[in-house]
């Protein structure tokens, strides 16, 4: 058994699986929101408690001076007798009044009976005191009564009353405080769901023309001319634009190797006429058998880009029928051991045997033999190839594993890629390689409706694996 450290890479597919967590925009344009919002509520909140606090005592404090001060219409100087009416007592908007005499005696008139303090009178002074464990505001006015001298009218209000008051009033705002919190929270996040939606739908179609690998798929834009319609618009343009590139390149690569097929053909007959010459020397025989060999290898590669210009192109006819692919592995590998001979690689089979599943055969067989020339072309000397078949549900999966060179991590997602080749010395010496192995082997394992995967470690070893369907839905 070969071990070696796991890297997995899908075929062509940009790695969208392993990603940090980061706040969503949503909820980021929600928190700030939101962060903003209670900002503002919180110190409009604390300045408007603030404000009618102050509003209150000043209007308690001008209610005590009036009260005190129209008190004095209960007094008057009648027959040598101070006549003090008894409607004084009344105890109007919360202000007790009581009346003194110069030397600060009580002559008549109504406290409070927690107000228990000795309080010195002040004329036309505000005093707040504390008297069992409420507050009050205290104002004095005299006044000189004709025929009695000066009198005192002091009034006394519980400001802790409407402090209390405004504490209810704080404490009920503190709980629904984060009521409203939380409804602001929900909805900003509506909003900005609503908001982004055409974002989400973005991130949604470029997600599946990422996936199916097609840039022919556009992201749908509604009406609207928005910064995110024109994302969607700027983005369809330039997708457009890629396409256009790669069909020019497609098309070029197919154009090229057409045009070269001729002379090629010419090359290879000329080649075969002379070597079919009795009077050709020993070196000049040579000669055209390296040339004839060189353009064996070019007709071989110029075949190789037009399949996979026309597989591009959806051009490549596909036959689905029933056949037993562990018989197809096994022939594959029986072939494949000449080569493996020359580098003394040990080929192991572990396959399943009668297997049957819907492919085009001779896709099936250029797939198998394209991983395994690989697997035996990157494989160590004395090495092991290791090809398995096996059945997973619905689907066969086939695994070629080696122990060579490996392929570094990061040009795992590009040996998909057509022309590219890990690094020019590992491919030196091999007349055939053209870095369009891997791109046929994708466009077969996709035209099967299957996937495939690889693992590879620099000097361990790859593994790709491979799975498709028993039978084919779409069948053509
Ligand atoms: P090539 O014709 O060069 O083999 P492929 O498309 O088949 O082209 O492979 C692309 C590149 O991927 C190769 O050039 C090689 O560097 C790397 N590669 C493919 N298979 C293996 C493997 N089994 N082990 C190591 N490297 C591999």
């Amino acid at each position: 058994m070969i071990e070696y450290k796991k890297k997995n890479v899908e075929s062509g597919k940009p790695d969208t699986k392993v990603r940090k967590k980061w706040l969503s925009a949503k909820m980021k344009v929600t928190l700030l929101y939101t962060l903003f919002l209670m900002l503002i509520t919180i110190s409009s909140l604390a300045m408007l408690l603030s404000i009618s606090n102050s509003q209150v005592l000043a209007s308690e404090k001008s209610q005590l001076e009036k009260e005190v001060l129209d008190g004095f219409q209960y007094i008057e100087w009648d027959d040598g007798e101070l006549d003090i009416d008894s409607d004084i007592m009344e105890v109007d908007s919360g202000v007790y009044l009581s009346v003194y005499n110069e030397n600060g005696l009580l002559l008549y008139g109504k406290i409070p009976y927690q107000f228990t303090e000795d309080v010195f009178i002040q004329d036309g002074e505000f005093q707040v005191v504390e008297s069992n464990g409420i507050k009050w505001y205290i104002f004095d006015s005299g006044m000189d009564i004709d025929g009695y001298g000066k009198v005192y009218i002091r009034g006394i209000i519980s400001i802790t009353r409407a402090e209390e008051s405004f504490q209810i009033l704080i404490r009920t705002t503190l709980i629904f405080l984060p009521l409203l919190v939380f409804i602001m929270i929900v909805l900003g996040y509506l909003f900005v769901s609503y908001i982004l939606k055409p974002v989400d739908h973005m991130i949604g179609a470029v997600q599946q023309i990422c996936e199916s690998d097609d840039l022919s798929k556009r992201v749908e834009v509604s009406n609207g001319n928005d910064e995110i319609h024109r994302l969607a618009q700027m983005f369809n343009e330039m997708l457009e634009q890629l396409e256009r590139n790669f069909e020019r390149e497609k098309q070029f690569s197919s154009d090229v190797s057409h045009e070269l097929r001729t002379p090629i053909t010419v090359l290879l007959s000329q080649c075969e006429y002379l070597l079919e010459q009795d009077t050709l020397t020993k070196e000049n025989r040579e000669q055209v058998e390296v040339i004839y060999k060189k353009a064996r290898n070019m007709a071989q590669i110029v075949s190789q880009i037009l399949m996979v210009a026309k597989a591009e192109k959806n051009q490549l006819p596909i036959h689905f029928e029933q056949v037993e692919v562990s018989e197809l592995v096994e022939m594959v590998v029986e072939e494949q051991r000449e080569l493996a001979k020359e580098k003394e690689i040990q080929i192991l089979e572990e396959i399943q045997p009668h297997l049957m599943a819907e492919v085009d055969e001779t896709f099936f067989i250029r797939l198998l033999v394209n991983l395994i020339s690989n697997a035996i072309s990157y494989g160590r000397e004395h090495g092991k190839v290791i090809v398995r078949l096996s059945e997973r549900g619905d689907w066969i999966q086939g695994v070629i594993q080696d122990n060579g060179i490996g392929i570094p991590e990061e040009k795992l997602p590009f040996i998909w890629e057509r022309f590219y080749r890990v690094d020019q010395s590992r491919t030196a010496g091999q007349d055939s390689s053209s870095g369009l192995g891997l791109p046929m082997v994708k466009w077969i394992v996709k035209a099967h409706g299957g996937t495939i995967t690889v693992e590879s470690e620099l000097e361990k070893g790859t593994t790709f694996v491979f799975s498709i369907p028993k039978v084919q839905k779409n069948k053509k």
